[in-house]
């Protein structure tokens, strides 16, 4: 499924992240930085040992990445240039500010595109996985977030793309880029 929000090109598909052909791709890491499951340890496979290298690198640096921060590096093997590493919150019931959290993790990932300069970037669905929180909620908070960045910088982005593993949490995504689109 495609739509717009404003001039950038906001595209939802069924994939695999690592194979994505955008300017970046935004890994769901976890604070340690140093690669876990799911889709951080497809990405990691996926870029090689120099990934590993660059997070150690940040990681020596500022000691991790806290829950809602992002940091960057380049893409090792993957087509993509550039990994922008986030943490999201893991759901502990939705009590421990775990939507702001949320959103400040797709937020953060944004701004540090800008600032690089990334004008097409895929995002995984971040949290949702080992990190169970609830995907409709999920993507009510991912698709806000892109659409409030857009509005505050139209010019920034060319294309944000969702790229969904499973063709559940595609549809989920689906259902709830209907809903922005017919009530805004
Ligand atoms: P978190 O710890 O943030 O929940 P996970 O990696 O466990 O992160 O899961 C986040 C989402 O990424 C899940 O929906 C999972 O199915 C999905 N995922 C796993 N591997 C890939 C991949 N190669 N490409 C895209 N999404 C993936």
């Amino acid at each position: 499924m495609q739509a717009t929000f404003g001039r950038t090109k906001l595209v939802l598909v069924q994939g695999d992240i690592t194979e994505q052909k955008t300017e970046a791709i935004v890994n769901a890491a976890n604070s340690s930085l140093l690669g876990g499951g799911g889709v951080d340890g497809a990405i990691h496979r996926a870029a090689g040992p120099k990934l590993h290298e660059e997070c150690l690198a940040i990681r020596a640096k500022q000691g991790g990445c806290p829950t809602g921060q992002a940091v960057i590096t380049g893409g090792g093997n993957l087509v993509a240039k550039y990994v922008i590493h986030t943490v999201g919150p893991i759901w502990h019931g939705g009590t421990q500010n775990e939507p702001d959290l949320l959103y400040q993790a797709y937020s953060n990932s944004l701004n540090l595109a800008q600032e690089n300069q990334i004008r097409t970037l895929a995002f995984p669905s971040i949290s949702t996985g080992a990190y169970r929180f609830p995907i409709r909620e999920a993507a009510t908070i991912a698709l806000r977030a892109v659409k409030e960045f857009v509005e505050k910088y139209p010019d920034a982005l060319d294309e944000v793309r969702f790229v969904l593993f499973s063709s559940n949490d595609l549809q989920v995504y689906e259902q709830t880029l209907h809903k922005f689109i017919n009530t805004n």
